[in-house]
């Protein structure tokens, strides 16, 4: 691991200021991810600002009805949270199908969002990833590639984002908020956070150097029925193959609003708007729950060793929109 200095914020605004002043410094957290990263040398940090104690590790009612979740709170603490579970089960779901308790109870909200894929040749040195080590080329597009994206990808990467709870997130329309070096803040829709790869998929988010996320607000709970599905290799500690968070409001036989977001699939949480528009007004079930599934996947292509993952998310998109069309 390279050396690197460290020390604790006392307050965001230092904390923000203090990466800022240092092009190689980093923001640590619950460091479940980063840690990995650095002692594979994927990560080189000259310094480490450690956000923690910085008192942004509760959950707040929003005047809105909505809540706020501090940056700092901890997965676990978040799908526990009595508020979460009953207002919005999609996200405390997401959140449970992620990692394992031990992780859970380190990784903070903040960094849940921010960390990085799990390609195999990104934490590998000795194979070329533009993602680590720009115009170095992409081993996945022609190697292993079962994990990796079939929406959203380019020639220059096809990794996916990892994290369950950004899918639900996405669903709830979740904000980011941020606080920069110069004092100022600013929020972020959590569809703007993530940047697609194009031509330079280093660059995975919007924020700037330093600015540091504080908290995500989620609106009111939307009405309807809120489910989360997880489909992975084995049943725990597993990142996703596919995963469907879905809010289905339904009146009589007709579906009022339909919210669908899908993990394991794309570089970013990617919200299926078509999908969305298909289902609004349809019947709460075949044949608008396929020509759903289809709109979702319409632009998806496959890598080869990934193709089996279009007619997956199909399906499980089918099988998440009947789960949650069944009880609501
Ligand atoms: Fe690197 Fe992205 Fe290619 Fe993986 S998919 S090897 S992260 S460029």
């Amino acid at each position: 691991m390279q050396p690197f200095t460290y020390v604790r914020a006392s307050t965001v605004k230092e904390a923000a200021a203090t990466v800022a002043a240092e092009p190689e410094a980093k923001f640590i957290s619950g460091g479940t991810n980063l840690l990995d990263l650095m002692k594979l040398e994927i990560e080189r940090p000259t310094h480490l600002v450690d956000v923690r104690r910085l008192a942004l590790d509760s959950i707040e009612e929003t005047p809105e009805g909505g809540l706020r979740v501090g940056a700092e709170v901890r997965n676990s603490d978040l799908a526990a949270d009595p508020r979460v579970r009953s207002r919005y089960p999609v996200l405390s779901q997401a959140l449970l199908a992620g990692a394992s308790g031990q992780i859970r109870n380190k990784a903070s909200t903040a960094g849940n969002l921010l960390q990085r894929t799990r390609c195999f040749y990104f934490y590998n040195r000795d194979m070329p990833c533009n993602k680590r080590e720009p115009g170095s080329g992409c081993a996945a597009l022609e190697g292993f590639n079962r994990m990796h994206a079939v929406l959203g990808a380019s020639e220059a990467c096809i990794a996916v984002h990892p994290s369950d709870m950004a899918v639900a997130m996405a669903a709830l329309d979740a904000e980011v908020e941020t606080a920069m070096p110069d004092g100022k803040t600013r929020t972020i829709a959590i569809g703007d956070l993530h940047r697609l790869p194009g031509s330079t998929p280093h660059v995975e988010t919007a924020l700037g150097h330093g600015e540091m996320i504080t908290a995500i607000t989620l609106p009111p709970p939307p009405s309807g029925r809120q489910v989360y599905r997880k489909v992975r290799d084995r049943a725990s500690y597993a990142f996703a193959l596919v995963s469907v968070a879905a809010v289905v409001e339904r009146s009589g036989d007709r579906v009022r609003s339909a919210r669908i977001a899908m993990g394991g699939v794309a570089p970013k949480p990617w919200r299926a708007t078509e999908a969305e528009y298909v289902l609004t007004g349809a019947a709460t079930s075949d044949p608008a729950f396929s020509e759903a599934a289809e709109s979702a996947l319409a632009g998806a292509v496959g890598h080869g060793g990934n193709d089996f993952k279009i007619p997956l998310a199909k399906r499980t998109i089918w099988r998440t929109l009947a789960a949650a069309v069944e009880s609501a």
